[in-house]
């Protein structure tokens, strides 16, 4: 394709260490150009988040010419290592220009190939954002581009659109439908009309795809400055389905006197909220589930002459749990999110709330999670639209819940061990001495008072004289309450419904 390099300068400084990678290159008697989201982020006036290089050498050429390389993919990306001005390393990526054969299974190429110009290599990258080389031999602020599908004029009007057809790529490799949304929700982009029904069309396509690279979408779009935005688009071009598809079942749906959106609408604003904040993937992921539930369990109350929503939070924890497994998320990221969905109802009636409900709370979800959980509970506030706490009333909380975790939540919290438990009743070590600690516990989580070495001592010598099983009860009594209370508000719900 005929193309005149354009001049432009740059706003956004090159590091060095990487203008020596280009360097190196063209001194071995190569080309070698910036290209990808370092470029496009460049122009839009952002940090790249990492620098990849392109060229006419092939992977053994590259290697040649740095001291410390690694070979990293089937692509010919080869990682060059190399030090920063402050002395740390950074790994750039160096990629040989490359074609790439027909894609069969809509989501790798069948065959690549390294003996191509750059202009090829332009033309099988996705989106025209992202297909721009600059060539930075002059420095970062003389260089020029390479910009065969008017890339800079798309960033200029902030659209988003592919590289040729947009259904043949989407065909390609449908991850691209995705990746098209989230870079659309980082960059503030409008995707054009084209590319968007592209998207609608071939949808389905996302079915073929590792659940693994459609999770890590999705992270970096929940991640990013308007996750509300992007899952509204996700939704709108009907790409949830395909990702989390219990979230729409709360379109449109009302709820009661105190809420003035809908199940939908309260958690994308909860999830804002946790954007809006900067906190962290899971405490975002709760607040974007923390209402899943409320479609299958609301219910007309006649008494009330208003929609429930019992046991929300219960199957909440359960739906959120499912749904995160199902995208391959981490088992502690599953856990706690779910966690925290489990419990988000806890704080909601902090006046009538008892020290030892907070207690209980702590245990529950765990001393590690408790400032999550008012977290989340600041983002189903404001995203009820209610405002922000009073710092009076916040300082109650954080003094209640301070006041909780200091009570022994673990075994390991008692002021009694193993060892000082086969000393006063000497007993031989065996499964008794872990259940009187158990039982010790359920002993003082209501009464901390009770945690002094003497009071424990002698409450061991007294536990002592019960049989192995009834010790076993006594420790897993909190335990059991817990499953207990779920079952039967489970069974309720089911109940209502009609079902078992
Ligand atoms: P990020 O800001 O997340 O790094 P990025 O666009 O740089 O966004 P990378 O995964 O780092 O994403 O990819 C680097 C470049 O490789 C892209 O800019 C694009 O040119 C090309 N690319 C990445 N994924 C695809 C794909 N699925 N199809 C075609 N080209 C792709
Ligand atoms: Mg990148």
């Amino acid at each position: 394709m005929p193309h005149t390099p354009k001049k432009v300068s740059l706003k956004y400084p090159i590091p060095k260490e990487v203008s020596r990678v280009t360097k190196t290159l063209r001194d071995g008697g190569f080309e070698a150009y910036l290209v990808g989201g370092c470029v496009r982020d460049m122009f839009v006036n952002i940090k790249p988040k990492d620098w990849d290089v392109t060229t006419n050498a092939n992977p053994e050429q590259i290697q040649k010419l740095f001291l410390e390389t690694f070979y990293e993919n089937d692509y010919g990306t080869v990682g060059v290592v190399n030090e920063t001005e402050d002395e740390t390393l950074k790994v750039i990526e160096v990629t040989p220009y490359r074609t790439e054969g027909a894609y069969s299974d809509k989501r790798r190429p069948d065959t690549v190939s390294f003996n191509a110009k750059l202009e090829d290599d332009l033309k099988r990258r996705d989106f025209t954002i992202n297909a721009i080389a600059y060539d930075d031999s002059q420095g970062h602020s003389k260089g020029h581009i390479i910009d065969p599908y008017g890339g800079l004029s798309d960033i200029e009007g902030k659209i988003l659109r592919t590289v040729g057809s947009p259904y043949d790529r989407f065909h390609e490799d449908a991850l691209r439908i995705l990746r098209a949304v989230r870079l659309a929700t980082d960059l503030g982009f409008t995707i054009n009309v084209e590319t968007q029904e592209a998207i609608q069309k071939t949808a389905q396509n996302l079915k073929e795809i590792a659940v693994e690279r459609i999770r890590d979408e999705f992270s970096k779009m929940v991640m990013s400055k308007n996750p509300m935005v992007g899952i509204i688009m996700c939704e709108k071009l009907g790409l949830l389905d395909y990702i989390a598809p219990d979230l729409k079942r709360g379109i449109g749906l009302e709820q009661n006197g105190a809420h003035i959106y809908t199940i939908w609408e309260h958690n994308l604003r909860a999830l804002q909220h946790s954007a809006d904040r900067d906190w962290p993937l899971h405490v975002r992921l709760a607040a974007l589930f923390h209402d899943v539930a409320k479609p299958e369990t609301r219910r007309w109350s006649e008494e009330k002459n208003d929609w429930t929503f019992y046991g929300h939070d219960v199957v909440g924890g359960r739906v959120t749990k499912k749904a995160l497994e199902n995208l391959k998320y981490p088992k502690k990221i599953v856990d706690v999110a779910s966690q925290l969905v489990r419990y988000h109802l806890f704080f909601s009636d902090i006046e009538k709330i008892t020290l030892s409900a907070v207690r209980r709370i702590v245990r529950n979800v765990g001393p590690e999670n408790v400032w999550d959980l008012m977290k989340l509970r600041a983002c189903d506030r404001i995203g009820m639209g209610r405002p922000k706490e009073t710092p009076y009333r916040l300082r109650k909380y954080q003094s209640m819940i301070e006041e909780a975790m200091r009570a022994p939540v673990s075994v390991g919290m008692l002021k009694i061990d193993g060892k000082k438990i086969m000393d006063v009743t000497h007993e031989t070590p065996g499964p008794r001495i872990g259940f009187i600690l158990h039982a010790l516990l359920e002993e003082v989580f209501d009464n901390p008072e009770n945690n002094t070495e003497e009071f424990l001592a002698r409450r061991a010598i007294e536990l002592n004289k019960l049989n192995i099983e009834e010790l076993k009860k006594l420790g897993e009594a909190g335990k059991e309450k817990k499953d207990e209370e779920e079952e039967k508000e489970l069974a309720e719900i089911r109940k209502r419904h009609g079902v078992k």
